[in-house]
This record gives C-alpha cells, structure tokens and sequence, in this order.
C-alpha cells in the first residue's frame, strides 16, 4: 500500500526553495503591500506569457470573471439582460459571474468526452438575445476555441473564456483567442498563489482599463469614482510569488502531461472511461485527470482503502444547486435538458495528478484502477 494524496502543493513549494521565501521578505522590505512594483511586474510577465497586450491583477477567480463582464456592459459591448452561453457543467463560480455580472446564463450541453462546449450545440442554443459565449477549459482541456470564434464571428457574439483551470494551455501558438480571458490562482491551481488571486488578460486595453479600476473602487484616479467598483486586487505578497512560480508552469505542465499519458495509455478498465489526449498536446494542461464510472462511489472508496485521495469535479451542476432554484423558476436562466452535464456530475472521479507525482505513484494509481473490477 502506498499513499498518494490528490495533489501536494509541498513539492511544488519546496521545488522553489528559496525563491519564495525571498519572495516574502522582499516585499515585506518594500513596505508596500497593494498596488506596487510586484503587481505590475507580474501582470506584465503573465501577458507577456499569454501574448497579450494587458492582463490586470484581480483579488480572485470570480471577481476577474465577473469583471471583465461588467467591464464590457460599461464599455457599451454588452447590455445588462443579455445572454450569455456557458458550459452547463462548469464550477458553479462562472456562472456566479454572468448572473452577478446582471446576465442571462443560457446553460448548454458539453461533448461527452472532452466535456467542454459541444461546438455543434452552439446554433441550437442561440436565441435573439444571446450576445456572448463564455467558453470553460474545464479541467485544462482547451474548449475547441477556433470553432467557437468562428461561430461567434457568423453570429456577431463577443468570446469569454474561464481559463482558471488552463495555465499555460495553448493552440496554434495562442494561449487566448477571444475577446478577454479570467484566471484564477487559487493555491491548487496550475498557477497558484499563497491565497487568493486572480487575473483578466486581454488584448483590449481599454477594457483592461475599466476591470483595474472596477477593481479599486471604480476610481481612475485617487478618490476620483468613475464606476461603481468593487476591492478586488492583487496584493504585492501574491504578485511576487506568482511571479516565482511562473517561470516553472511550463516544467510542471509538461509533467502533468507526461502522467496524463501513461494514465491514457495503460488504464484499461471497461467500467472507467477516460477523456482522451488532444491532438495538440499543448491544447491540455491537466489541471485535473478525470475519470468516468457508473460506480463512482464505490470506485472512490475501493482507491481510498488503497490509500489513494480523490475527489468530484463536480458533484451537483449549476443547474441543480439550490442557490440558482429561485433565479431558474423566475426564467433567469435558459437550459432544456442536460443529461450529459448530468451524468458527468454522477460518475466523475478526479484521480491524482500534479508535478508532484512520483513514477510509482502513478503506476500504483494505474495499478489500482485496473484492479477495480466492477
Ligand atoms: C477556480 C475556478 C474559478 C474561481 O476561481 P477563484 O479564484 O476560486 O474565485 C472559476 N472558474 C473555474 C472553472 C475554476 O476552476
């Protein structure tokens, strides 16, 4: 028996040495703790990354989604009542966004094997009203973005993408290909801080404009309000370790990639079903390895009593949260039927995965998961 945790952001911790620890004393030498040097050293390191023009340092995943939509309804290319397309099997926080953003979340099917957005949903889910799509690389795997940009084109809609889970994930040589993207660096993500962060990167320069200063109280200038803001940036302590840390997201990435495919290649259990690898590998950064079961309980269990940790991403859809039941019977929501989304969120299992894992580790994972017999 061999103990695997999900996932140990020691190592990756460790694996910076003395990099973070310098990171923390720097700023505490600096005396400046929000809005300084490191912030805007890091937004430019990480749109230099994206290839972008702009990224603005935010307080979190959700607020850098909900923001960079109220950017566009102030900047005139969204209107409040707006309709907007997300995956209906997203983490509840994107469409937290598009609702507290004043928009109308239209909840559509994903593919069944890659679980993002099924481009071929797209036309069907268009009403007179939808504006937007906001595409989610749910679990690192990049939604099919040029299909998607190519039906927004022929239908005149603006593209979002949730890239919280897709660190450094690329496609033809572009990391973002819509309008604007939102990050997360929550401490477990690809790229995360030491608390809360997040970001919205952007060719835009005046939408990055409006999200800095919704950000900061809605002021362009000191105890100037142009908008009716929020408090929600970066602050130095999580810039500086970002910024440590950024230089090996591609090392790390690389490695979840290696795991992802020794667990595509050798787990072969007709009761798990997998996703499978992309044709452009770098189009998958693996922020998570999901696996399908029926039992899923049962398969959860049966690898814990291997010492193996997992978890559910996620276990109730959106649709089906309590929080959203008042808001769908009122119709501020727009969704058929969603047994895909449904389905998913009853047989997924997030098995380990990280730059942390060992050549054992995953084998025993591998392992384990072909010895479940049911
Ligand atoms: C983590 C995550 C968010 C929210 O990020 P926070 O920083 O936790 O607010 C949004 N969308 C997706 C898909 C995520 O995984």
């Amino acid at each position: 028996m061999m103990n695997v945790p999900f996932y140990s952001l020691d190592y990756v911790n460790r694996a910076l040495g003395d990099a973070l620890r310098e990171s923390f004393s720097d700023v505490l030498d600096s005396k400046w703790f929000i809005r300084g040097s490191r912030c805007r050293a890091f937004e430019e390191a990480f749109a230099d990354y994206c290839g972008v023009k702009a990224c603005v340092g935010v307080g979190n995943g959700l607020d850098a989604l909900t923001l960079m939509l109220k950017a566009s309804i102030i900047l005139g290319s969204l209107n409040v009542g707006d309709e907007v397309i997300v995956p209906a099997n997203t983490f509840v926080a994107t469409v937290l966004a598009v609702r507290a953003a004043g928009l109308v979340p239209v909840l559509v099917e994903p593919n069944r094997d890659t679980c993002v957005l099924d481009v071929s949903r797209l036309a069907e889910a268009c009403s007179e009203k939808t504006r937007a799509i906001l595409a989610v690389h749910l679990y690192g795997r990049l939604a099919d973005m040029p299909a998607i940009c190519e039906f927004a084109k022929s239908h005149n809609l603006l593209v979002f993408e949730d890239a919280a889970q897709a660190h450094g994930a690329f496609l033809d040589g572009k990391r973002i290909s819509s309008n604007a993207a939102a990050y997360s660096f929550y401490p477990t993500k690809n790229l995360g801080a030491m608390g809360d962060g997040g970001a919205v990167v952007t060719d835009d320069l005046e939408l990055a404009q409006v999200v800095k200063s919704l950000g900061n109280y809605g002021s362009t200038e000191k105890y100037v309000n142009k908008y009716e803001g929020v408090n929600s940036r970066l602050d130095e302590v999580q810039a500086a370790i970002l910024l440590a840390k950024l230089s090996r997201l591609d090392e790390w990435n690389r490695r979840r990639q290696e795991i992802a495919a020794r667990y595509c290649a050798e787990i072969k259990n007709p009761n798990v079903r997998l996703t499978p690898i992309p044709a452009n590998p770098w189009s998958h950064v693996w922020h998570v390895f999901p696996v399908f079961c029926e039992r899923r309980d049962e398969l959860q269990k049966f690898l814990k009593e291997r010492g193996i940790e997992t978890l559910i991403h996620y276990p109730i859809p959106p649709h089906r949260q309590e929080a959203f039941a008042g808001a769908i019977e009122r119709g501020e929501f727009r969704h058929g039927k969603l047994p895909i989304a449904e389905e998913l969120a009853r047989t997924e299992l997030s098995i380990p995965m990280g730059p942390a894992m060992t050549d054992e580790q995953v084998s025993y994972v591998i392992e384990s998961l072909n010895a479940y017999a049911r």
